[in-house]
C-alpha cells in the first residue's frame, strides 16, 4: 500500500476554505481506494503568520515541503499585506525554491457549464497552457533607485536563459507530442521584445527538430488572445513566458466558465522536489469568510496532483465525480449562477467518488 505524503498549505482568504474542500476529495478517494492513502501535514503560513513571524513562511519551510509527495496550494494575499509580499513570500518562494519549472494548467468546458465561448457556438475547447514558471518577467530582477525622491527610478527585469528557455520548451513540446492532436502554439512577442524574446523563438526552433511528429506554429501575444476567442479550436498545447501565460491563463479559464473552475500544477517534472497543485484563483477577498467559494478549481487540481503521483484510476474517478457535480446547476455556486455552497458541493463530490467505488458499472 502506498502512503503519499501530501502537505496543505491553505495560505490566504478562500485558500481556507477549498484547501480543505480538497483535503475531503482526497480522504474520499483513500476510504474507498484501499491501495492509496494518504498522510496530510497542515502548514499554516500566509499573511496571518506574516503578522506574527514577519515573514510568510519559516526559514527551514522549503525543507519541510522537501520531505513530502505533492502540496496542495491555496492562494496567497490578504487585503491587509501588499501583493508582492504575499506573493513572493510563500507562493513565487515555493515555486522558485522546489525548481517547479512547469506551470500547467487545462481548459475545457466541463459538462453544464454555460462558458461564454458556448454562446458563440462553441461546445468545447481543450487546451493546455504550459508557463514557464521561474525566470522571465517574474525573475524579481530589479530594484529602485532614490526611493521617494523625484528622481525616484523603478526597474523589473526580465531575465530569460537558454537553460530555462530550452527545458519549458521540450517539456511543452513532448506534452503536445502525448496529447492526441499533436499539436503546439508557442506565444512570442519577439516583435517589440528584441533580445530574450528573438531567442525564445529560435530555441522554439531548435527544440521542435526533435518533435517532427508536432506541428507547431507560433503567434504573437496579443493576438493569441483574439484568436483563443475567434478561433479556439484551432489551438491545443500552448507554451508561454512566465507573464503571458498568467494572463492567458486567466482569459482561458474564464472562456471555459470561471475562474472557480479552472486548476494549476506547478511541476518540477524530474521529480527532484515536489510539485505542487493549486486552483487558478486567488484569495477572492470579495467573498472570503462566506462558504461560498467554489471548489471545483481545487478538485480539478486534485485531480493533477493524483495523475502527477502515477494514481491514474483514482484521477478518473474524481474527474468523473466533478464532471457529474458540474452537470448539475442545483451543485453551483454563485459565480456559476447558483445558489450551493462550498460545504455543499464537497459533500456531493465526495458522494459521488464514493457512490461509484460502490458500484464501478454504474459509471463505466
Ligand atoms: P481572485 O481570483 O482572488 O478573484 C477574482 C474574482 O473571481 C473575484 O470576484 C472572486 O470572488 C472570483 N473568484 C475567484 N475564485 C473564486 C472561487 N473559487 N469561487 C467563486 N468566485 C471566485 O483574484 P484577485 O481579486 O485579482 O486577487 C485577490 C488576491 O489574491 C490578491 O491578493 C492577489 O495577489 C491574490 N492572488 C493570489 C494567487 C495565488 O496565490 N496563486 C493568484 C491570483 C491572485
Ligand atoms: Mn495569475
Amino acid at each position: 500500500m502506498k502512503v503519499y505524503r501530501i502537505a496543505l498549505v491553505p495560505g490566504d482568504g478562500i485558500g481556507k476554505e477549498v484547501v480543505p474542500a480538497g483535503r475531503r476529495l482526497l480522504e474520499a478517494l483513500a476510504r474507498t481506494e484501499s491501495d492509496c492513502q494518504f498522510a496530510f501535514e497542515e502548514f499554516p503560513w500566509g499573511a496571518d503568520f506574516y503578522r506574527n513571524h514577519g515573514v510568510m513562511m519559516p526559514d527551514d519551510g522549503l525543507e519541510a515541503l522537501k520531505a513530502k509527495d505533492a502540496i496542495l496550494f491555496g492562494s496567497a494575499g490578504d487585503p491587509a499585506v501588499p501583493d508582492h509580499i504575499t506573493l513572493w513570500g510563500l507562493r513565487l518562494k515555493i515555486c522558485q525554491g522546489l525548481d517547479q519549472y512547469a506551470n500547467v494548467r487545462p481548459a475545457r468546458i466541463l459538462p453544464g457549464i454555460d462558458a461564454p465561448l458556448k454562446r458563440c457556438g462553441v461546445e468545447d475547447l481543450n487546451w493546455v497552457m504550459v508557463r514557464e514558471n521561474t525566470e522571465g518577467e517574474y525573475s524579481g530582477a530589479g530594484g529602485r533607485v532614490h526611493p521617494g525622491f523625484p528622481l525616484e527610478v523603478a526597474a523589473d527585469m526580465s531575465v530569460m536563459t537558454r537553460a530555462g528557455v530550452e527545458r519549458i520548451q521540450r517539456f511543452a513540446f513532448r506534452l503536445a507530442a502525448s496529447r492526441p492532436r499533436r499539436q503546439l502554439t508557442v506565444v512570442t512577442k519577439s516583435n517589440a521584445q528584441r533580445h530574450a524574446m528573438v531567442m525564445w523563438d529560435e530555441i522554439a526552433c531548435e527544440v521542435a527538430r526533435e518533435f517532427p511528429e508536432v506541428a507547431w506554429d507560433k503567434e504573437m501575444v496579443d493576438a493569441m488572445t483574439a484568436r483563443m476567442v475567434n478561433r479556439p479550436a484551432s489551438l491545443d498545447t500552448i507554451v508561454a513566458t512566465n507573464l503571458h501565460a498568467d494572463i492567458l491563463s486567466d482569459l482561458a479559464a474564464a472562456l471555459a466558465g470561471g475562474l472557480g473552475l479552472g486548476p494549476t500544477a506547478n511541476l518540477n517534472p524530474e521529480r527532484v522536489y515536489p510539485s505542487m497543485f493549486e486552483p487558478i484563483h486567488g484569495s477572492a477577498f470579495d467573498i472570503m469568510g462566506k462558504g461560498l467559494a467554489n471548489p471545483i478549481g481545487t478538485f480539478w487540481s486534485v485531480v493533477l496532483m493524483l495523475e502527477h503521483l502515477g494514481e491514474a484510476e483514482a484521477a478518473r474517478r474524481a474527474m468523473r465525480a466533478i464532471e457529474q457535480a458540474t452537470a448539475n446547476p442545483k451543485l453551483h455556486t454563485p459565480d456559476l449562477g447558483g445558489s450551493a455552497t462550498t460545504g455543499e458541493v464537497t459533500e456531493a463530490v465526495c458522494a459521488l467518488v464514493g457512490a461509484a467505488a460502490k458500484n464501478p458499472l454504474a459509471t463505466a
